[in-house]
């Protein structure tokens, strides 16, 4: 004999379908990573949630249809909706909406009640305004809002089956309140998880970025060069590499001191940006060293690199930086290169383009020079 209320049971229900959702959407993240297919977080984070809940809500429903209590796990529902609403804040536009309520009502054998039909409406409202609550950040109690909003809306949603089913009263007050818990209970959860996986994205971003230069660092560097050569050498395609070191700039601390030469390599890295930006999104920038720097160019054969390295190159040898009234100038020398069939690993392709550099150097500084 099991001794456990429906409603705790439908307690651990809510938390398990979203623990779920979160692994899942975490795992297919992983995936497509790994496999190195590019769709940000946000769209992935849509097509999931709204595909995810709506199997959700469709399978729930197709135990239910046609029997008296097919309102019964109304309050399941509405939580999924609440949660694609709210938290994921998943844009449903009215004209994909409708279609799908309609097809709710003809599945679920109750398109011929003016009940229901009021039902959806009222349901669509509650979705677009638990969507504009969530954008409109400037709220200062947003856990008020939200459960104010939650508890009118959950009523009349209510009171719409209650007279459809000709509920008694008391059931009609049981799954409101039901309701209620269930939505404050989701606001606590999920702000808790919310929470947990900012902290992580955060100490990501940390560790593959340069806090000076706001540059990816050498850690996310070596991810990023594996992943490429990887990729580049099974699909046959072109990569290319271009590696700076800025000349002689230990002077440029010891007469401006070190302050200045932190200066120096933000506005360095900027200008690069700058210039990448103007060009190709794809070409990335990394500080791998204290004032060196790579750049990467998937796709990219020497030829077509080359007008991108000489802008780079034009535009920090004319670079001036003010500080304190005075004008640092700097200049900076150059190797290049591209992935050969010879290369068996990163570092093959890495070393070429460093010793290509090292000739720069010792040549006279402030060339360029490809290999
Ligand atoms: P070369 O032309 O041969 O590259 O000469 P260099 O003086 O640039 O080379 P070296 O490797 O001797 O010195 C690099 C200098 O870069 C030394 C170090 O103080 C400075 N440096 C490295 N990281 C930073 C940083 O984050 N901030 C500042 N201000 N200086 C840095
Ligand atoms: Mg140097
Ligand atoms: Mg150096």
């Amino acid at each position: 004999m099991w001794h456990v209320s429906p409603f705790v049971t439908s307690v651990f229900f809510i938390l398990g379908v979203f623990t779920l959702y979160q692994v899942l959407y975490d795992g297919l993240k992983t995936l497509l990573h790994s496999k190195n297919i590019k769709i940000d977080d946000d769209s992935l984070n849509s097509i999931f949630g709204v595909l995810y809940m709506l199997i959700f809500i469709f399978s729930m429903q197709a135990t239910l249809v046609g029997t008296p209590i097919s309102w019964q796990f109304m309050n399941f529902q509405l939580i999924g909706l609440i949660f694609c609403a709210y938290f994921l804040n998943i844009k449903v536009s009215t004209y994909f909406f409708f279609p799908i309520m309609v097809l709710y009502m003809f599945f679920n054998g109750s398109i011929g009640y003016w009940e229901s039909w009021l039902h959806g409406f009222i349901l669509m409202i509650f979705y677009i305004s638990l969507n504009k609550l969530r954008r409109r950040q400037k709220y200062r109690h947003p856990f008020v809002c939200y459960m104010l909003m939650g508890t009118v809306f959950g009523g009349l949603l209510w009171l719409c089956m209650k007279i459809k089913f000709a509920l008694p009263i008391a059931t009609f007050l049981e799954e409101w309140s039901y309701l209620v818990i269930f939505e404050a209970l989701l606001y606590s959860y999920v702000g808790m998880i919310l929470r947990d996986s900012q902290l992580k994205l955060k100490l990501l971003q940390f560790a593959n970025h340069d806090a000076l230069t706001k540059t990816e660092n050498y850690a996310a560097y070596t991810e990023e060069i594996n992943n490429l050569f990887d990729s580049s050498a099974r699909n046959k395609l072109d990569l290319s590499m271009m590696m700076f070191d800025i000349d002689h700039f230990k002077q440029v601390n010891d007469t401006y001191g070190h302050l200045a030469g932190d200066k120096v390599l933000q506005h360095v890295a900027d200008v690069v940006h700058t210039v990448i930006n103007a060009n190709d999104p794809n070409v990335k920038l990394y500080r791998t060293g204290g004032e060196e720097f790579n750049v990467i160019f998937p796709g990219y054969d020497l030829d077509s690199t080359e007008p991108i390295v000489k802008e780079i190159f034009a535009a920090l040898n004319h670079l001036d930086v003010n500080i304190d009234g005075e004008d640092i100038s700097i200049t900076i020398s150059v190797g290049v290169s591209m992935i050969s069939k010879k290369d068996t690993k990163p570092n093959d392709f890495y070393t070429r383009v460093d010793s290509n550099l090292y000739r720069s150097k010792r040549n006279g500084r402030m060339r360029i020079t490809v290999a």
